[in-house]
């Protein structure tokens, strides 16, 4: 068994420590005896659909934003397109997020291209939604509190083709207005969780590397259980510091 990850842009898109979703995932196959291979994909690379099973698209300022969005159409939107459409993986973190949709107009009122992987779109607001954010998500009938950090100009609107990743419990989400938080199609995940997002909710780092695997080996693999302690009392901390905010 190995999960195949291909990270993409890790040098443009790594706001709040980003890359540390790639350390999650590599630490919780490596305790687990399961092969990890992380393949990273930057400006002018192509990327192959069936070669990797995740796909990670991190965030990043406005300004990293412009120099990818372009790329991300013309080098790697066809294949993403047939990595989603046969049951890949991929997350996407708030820039990422938001160029994994329909597009992003930008603070400075440019307009940047995203792939359409989801059906939203996203203009940028006159002021930054900033701080500690939980949701409630419902992943293959598991309801779970996932938390993280958000900071974004962009207020991103869903279409419907996509639904919610979660609901806002504490924090603004897309809008500040919808109640609701990311999006979700398929095995497509895009949210404005930072912080980073996978080493405070081991439940959904789980459930993504459970997903890949599955898209390989056609079989939901069995798991083994870790001391999640320290990820717990992360998690926990961070949850009532989101809920003081809306307080
Ligand atoms: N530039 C985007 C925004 O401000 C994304 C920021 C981010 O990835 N933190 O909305």
């Amino acid at each position: 068994m190995k999960l195949r990850i291909c990270h993409l842009y890790p040098r443009e898109l790594n706001i709040y420590a980003d890359r540390g979703n790639i350390a999650v995932f590599r630490q919780r196959t490596g305790w687990r005896g399961i092969d990890c291979e992380v393949v990273e994909a930057g400006l002018d690379e192509a990327i192959d659909p069936d070669a990797h099973d995740l796909f990670y698209l991190g965030g990043g300022q406005d300004r990293d934003q412009a120099l990818v969005a372009p790329d991300l159409v013309a080098t790697k939107s066809d294949a993403l397109h047939r990595a989603a459409d046969s049951g890949a993986v991929v997350l996407a973190v708030c820039g990422g997020y938001q160029l994994a949709g329909h597009g992003y107009k930008a603070t400075d009122s440019s307009a940047l291209p995203g792939i359409g992987l989801i059906d939203a779109d996203t203009v940028a607001g006159s002021d930054r939604l900033i701080g500690d954010l939980a949701i409630e998500v419902e992943l293959d009938g598991e309801l779970q509190r996932v938390v993280g950090y958000e900071n974004h100009a962009g207020r991103t609107r869903l279409g419907p083709d996509v639904q919610p990743f979660g609901k806002v419990l504490a924090g603004a989400g897309n809008d500040s207005e919808s109640g609701y938080e990311g999006a979700m199609r398929d095995r497509v995940i895009g949210t404005y969780l930072h912080g980073p997002l996978l080493p405070k909710n081991p439940w959904l780092a789980d459930r993504l590397i459970s997903w890949a695997l599955q898209r390989r080996t056609g079989r939901v693999p069995e798991l083994e259980p870790l001391a999640d302690e320290l990820e717990a009392k992360a998690r926990q901390v961070a949850i009532g510091r989101a809920g003081r905010r809306s307080g």
